[in-house]
């Protein structure tokens, strides 16, 4: 395989976009989808400070170093969940973050440590509750929601960014389609505008495959943390993700077609009903914006 933009022998081969590239080409060809996606979607601007939740994974430090790179506004911010599966996942995760930012002086990264500002870590919330039940991962999703909006909203910040690929996008999509989760497909977006306290959250990743995302890490040399959340193995994302490359074999394009599909259908006005605005008010403990009464359902949990 050649690159197609100068002949080179190229490193990666998408066959969704009958495409190879060399290093150099793909180093310059990924973050030009991000910017495009950016842009597309009106995420952000470059007068905007923006927040990028960062795991120590692939998907959220490739997308940090792109956003560095094409001269974004762009600080980390690091959730400690304290999680260790055997591995040490949470300290190992924060050293690929350490790692990473050791070789771009400029880079801020904003540190939350759950267990320490908390007293207690995620797996062990979510043992003692009844969203637990014996998974932490519903309990963990709705902590990190609640820290990221309020780092976001304490620290001024214009946009919250995640790393969420394609894959990951579609499968959720895929979920929530099974079950007609109207509530959830209304909000599934590359951009959730803000509401009042609550920081707008983009995804300027999502039209880009995990493997186009891994690619660009492995090329740029990013040390990334290769384990998944232990948590994570054997969840119903995970097989979904399964199902739609199996789709994706036979049929180059499918996820990419399966997610732009429902974007265009939700433009067209498929779910409008349900993106009506719910009403927020402060939380009577901690003032962040919530549609429970009272207590928002993260000073219910602690
Ligand atoms: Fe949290 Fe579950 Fe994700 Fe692990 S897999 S980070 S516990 S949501
Ligand atoms: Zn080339
Ligand atoms: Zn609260």
């Amino acid at each position: 395989m050649k690159c197609r933009k100068c002949g080179r022998q190229a490193v990666f081969n998408m066959r969704r976009h009958k495409l190879a590239l060399c290093a150099e080409h793909y180093l310059e060809w990924f973050p030009e989808q991000v910017e495009r996606a950016i842009n597309k979607y009106k995420m952000f601007t470059h007068d905007d400070k923006v927040l990028v939740a960062v795991s120590g994974g692939k998907d959220s430090l490739t997308l940090w170093d792109v956003l560095l790179g094409l001269g974004y506004r762009a600080e980390g911010l690091y959730i400690g969940l304290g999680v260790d599966g055997g591995l040490g996942y949470s300290d190992l995760s924060l050293e690929k973050i350490e790692g990473f930012m050791a070789t771009r002086p400029g880079a801020a990264l904003h540190k939350v440590d759950i267990p320490e500002s908390y007293g207690e870590s995620v797996p062990e919330v979510a043992a003692r509750t009844q969203r637990g039940r014996g998974k932490p991962c519903a309990v963990c999703g709705l902590i990190k929601r609640y820290v990221m909006n309020r780092a976001a909203s304490e620290g001024n910040f214009d946009a919250l960014a995640t790393g969420h690929n394609l894959d990951d996008e579609a499968a959720v999509l895929f979920g929530n389609t099974l079950h007609w989760q109207v509530g959830y497909l209304a909000r599934q977006a590359p951009v959730l505008e803000e509401q009042g306290d609550l920081a707008r959250k983009v995804k300027p990743l999502c039209r880009l495959y995990e493997r186009e995302a891994a690619a660009y890490a492995l090329i740029k040399g990013i040390d990334y943390i290769y384990d998944e959340c232990p948590h994570a193995v054997g969840s119903t994302t995970n097989r979904y993700k399964e199902l739609l490359n199996e789709l994706e074999l036979d049929s180059p394009g499918a996820k990419l077609q399966f997610y732009l599909s429902f974007l265009k259908a939700k433009e067209q006005g498929l779910f409008q009903q349900a993106m009506e605005q719910v009403t927020l008010h402060p939380c009577e403990n901690c003032g962040q914006p919530t549609t429970a009464p009272g207590l928002c359902t993260f000073c219910r949990l602690w």
